[in-house]
């Protein structure tokens, strides 16, 4: 497999992660808040989303798996759950990109019943949305093809993911 085709370049999601964290800070002001990344994808636009926030936050991570090499086994594994605790905190879960929703939605069904405030979710890509598990997501990427991508967190293989853009991988 090589990169074929790059589909969103690192302007443009600076640019979105820009008024991503702007609209974070006008829905989470006067509150506090919990960004919880979800590992491993999700480590770069946190660090980005993270230098344009301006209100009282903390970031926590969980690790979960539902994908081995570009294949999905449909279901999901914590591989490293939170060491804090959740009741009465508002929660805003970031994914690197929402394909069948079951990461997501697994992980809201698993927090939820943690008694939190409040749980929103964030995906930088989002694929289309035929035959997907409901959930909303409150804040989204962009709105991508169903073709396999890397970068921007995502890998292929544990590969790519330094790239500061989005690619297709053929
Ligand atoms: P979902 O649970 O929504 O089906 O899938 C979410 C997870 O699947 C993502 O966190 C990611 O690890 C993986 N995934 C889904 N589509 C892609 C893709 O196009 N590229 C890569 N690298 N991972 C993907």
């Amino acid at each position: 497999m090589k990169i074929t085709k790059k589909i969103i370049s690192e302007e443009q999601i600076q640019e979105r992660i820009i008024q991503l964290a702007t609209e974070i800070n006008k829905d989470y002001e006067g509150k506090n808040l919990i960004i919880l990344g979800v590992l491993k994808g999700a480590f770069i636009a946190i660090s980005d989303l993270a230098k344009n926030l301006n209100i009282d936050v903390s970031f926590e991570f969980m690790s979960i798996s539902s994908y081995e090499g570009s294949e999905s086994t449909g279901q999901i594994k914590i591989e490293k759950d939170l060491d804090v605790d959740i009741a009465g905190k508002n929660i805003l879960i970031v994914e690197d990109i929402f394909d069948t929703g079951l990461t997501i939605s697994s992980l809201i069904d698993i927090l939820g019943s943690r008694n939190p405030e409040s749980i929103q979710t964030m995906c930088m890509f989002v694929k289309p949305i035929e035959n997907k598990i409901p959930v909303e997501i409150k804040y989204k990427g962009f709105e991508i093809g169903s073709e396999f991508v890397v970068g921007y967190g995502l890998d292929y293989m544990g590969k790519y993911r330094e790239l500061p853009y989005l690619a297709e991988l053929s």
